[in-house]
This record gives structure tokens, C-alpha cells and sequence, in this order.
């Protein structure tokens, strides 16, 4: 039986707060007070079965959150950058002795499906192919398709626009998912301010949760930036979404995915949202945070 998590496992940017190469005020505050400071990479645990994303802090994030992988069946990919897929991680299922005899499915998106071919060509150990002779037993990979729904387990999953480019394709995936209880999530990580397409699609689909990336936090990127958003154009892209009942006074918004070069600590972050008065609750997440409908 599957069972809804619903926590963040990271909510660092590419670089992770603190990042190694760096020793600016956020990061070197980071390294001093640790807790919610700290940020690994991003992705999120939906449930037992499914998790999103799965980069380059999966092995620390484990560890630092208490749970594991082992009855994960369906990892749902937003695109290829390494802080959301490392791919080389999903190897640590194929090391074990004592799994539990499942294969995982693997979601990759329209052309960012082209992964699982140049990952096999690396090949291993002398072998010409990585996937198909390592890891095949323990991985299916398969292709989603943008604004088509998918049952996956005991989920509805759709694939939608962002406006953020990866190592193969022209625009990540967020990912729309109707949960058991049938509440409706979207997992905006790496987005930018939402195309027409995108927007139009999202018309009157009301959202229970929104997490979306808050990445450049107090930089000053524009009121719809292209790749990645700030705090005022996440919170222009909520008011763009509560203008047509995506959003509504329901909805709870968290913020993610955020990195070192803007200047707010977490706790500074929490102070400049909290006086930010909405018509609906934005919280900036931590590493380790659990939707508090689903703590027991
Ligand atoms: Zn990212
Ligand atoms: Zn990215």
C-alpha cells in the first residue's frame, strides 16, 4: 500500500546552500547556524511509491531527512540538469544485495528521454553499455509527453511547460499531480515566468499545493524572467495564477529551489514573505519540511 510523504528532501538550488567554492554572507552564516539553513539540492518525496527528482544531494538527503528509497517504484524527472537527475545515483539500487526485487520507473519527458541513451553509451567495467548490462534489471525508463495525463500508481500525472532549458531539452517539465486523496499538486521546479501555453493550460485548474522555485530570492531578475524566478516574480506568477482560479485562497505556495547568490538567509526570506501580505499562505520551505496536512 502506498502512503502519501509529501516532504521536501531538498530545496537548494544547483549550487546548495552552502556551496563549497563559496564564502559570502548567506554561506558562511549557512556553515555557521546549519538546521534550515542549510540547503541540499532539490526534490521532493510525494509518497512511499513516488518521489520528484532525484540529484546530485539524493544520498545526503536520506540520511538527513531518515528515510529511504527502498519501496520507491515511480521517479517522476523534471529535466536533465544534475542538481534534478544524477543519473549515476540510481546505480546505489543496483549495488544492493537485499533490495526488494522491484524495478523503479523512471519518467523522463519528451526529448529529455534522450538521457537514457547517452547514459548507456558510457558504458561500465569494459562493457560498451551502462544501462542495458548494469542496471536494466532494476530500471524502466519511459518517455511522458507534455499536457498528456498518466496514471502512475495511484496517481494522475501531468507533464506541463516550464520556461527553463535543459541539457537536452528546450523546456523542463512540471509536473501536475492529482494525489489519492484527490487533491491537486504542481511541482514548479525549474519553471520561469509560465509561457501563454502553459498559463492557458493551467486555466481554472485549482491548485491545493503549488511549490515553485524562489531560486534567485532578493536579485532583482525582472517581473517575468525567462530559466528561473526571484521572490517578486514568484509572487507575480502566484498573482498571474490566482487571477485565473489556479491559485486560490486555499492553495498553500512554498518556495524552493533556492541559491546562494541572492542575499536572504532562510530566516530573513521567512521575514520579508511574512510581511508580504496574500490573499493565500506562502511559506519558504526547508530541507527536511512536511506538509503539515500529511505529518502524523
Ligand atoms: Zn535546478
Ligand atoms: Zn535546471
Amino acid at each position: 500500500m502506498d502512503e502519501l510523504i509529501m516532504r521536501f528532501m531538498g530545496t537548494g538550488a544547483g549550487e546548495g546552500v552552502p556551496t563549497p567554492f563559496c564564502r559570502c554572507r548567506v554561506c558562511e552564516h549557512a556553515r555557521k547556524a546549519g538546521g534550515k539553513e542549510i540547503r541540499l539540492r532539490s526534490s521532493f518525496r510525494v509518497s512511499k511509491e513516488m518521489q520528484i527528482d532525484f540529484g546530485a544531494d539524493i544520498f545526503a538527503a536520506c540520511i538527513r531527512t531518515g528515510l529511504d528509497m527502498y519501496d520507491l517504484k515511480y521517479l517522476l524527472i523534471t529535466h536533465t540538469h544534475d542538481d534534478h537527475f544524477g543519473p549515476f545515483n540510481l546505480y546505489l539500487k543496483s549495488l544492493i544485495s537485499r533490495g526488494n526485487g522491484e524495478k523503479v520507473h523512471v519518467y523522463l519527458n519528451e526529448d529529455a528521454y534522450g538521457l537514457v541513451e547517452k547514459y548507456d553509451s558510457l558504458g561500465f567495467d569494459g562493457s560498451s553499455s551502462f544501462y542495458s548490462d548494469c542496471m536494466k534489471k532494476d530500471f524502466e525508463f519511459h518517455q511522458l509527453h507534455f499536457w498528456k495525463e498518466e496514471k502512475i500508481g495511484d496517481f494522475l500525472v501531468t507533464p506541463i511547460k516550464g520556461e527553463h532549458r535543459g541539457h537536452l531539452e528546450k523546456n523542463s517539465a512540471n509536473y501536475l499531480v492529482v494525489l489519492p486523496d484527490g487533491k491537486r499538486m504542481l511541482y514548479a521546479l525549474d519553471t520561469g515566468f509560465y509561457g501563454v501555453e502553459t498559463l492557458s493550460f493551467l486555466k481554472n485548474v485549482r491548485l491545493d499545493y503549488f511549490i515553485v522555485e524562489g531560486t534567485f530570492g532578493s536579485a532583482d531578475r525582472g517581473e517575468m524572467p525567462y530559466s528561473h524566478l526571484d521572490l517578486n516574480s514568484a509572487y507575480n506568477l502566484c498573482r498571474r495564477l490566482f487571477e485565473q482560479n489556479t491559485v486560490t485562497p486555499d492553495t498553500r505556495v512554498y518556495l524552493t529551489h533556492i541559491n546562494q547568490e541572492q542575499d536572504y538567509t532562510h530566516e530573513e526570506m521567512t521575514a520579508v514573505c511574512a510581511e508580504r501580505k496574500t490573499p493565500y499562505q506562502i511559506t519558504v520551505a526547508y530541507d527536511g519540511l512536511q506538509i503539515k496536512d500529511y505529518v502524523k
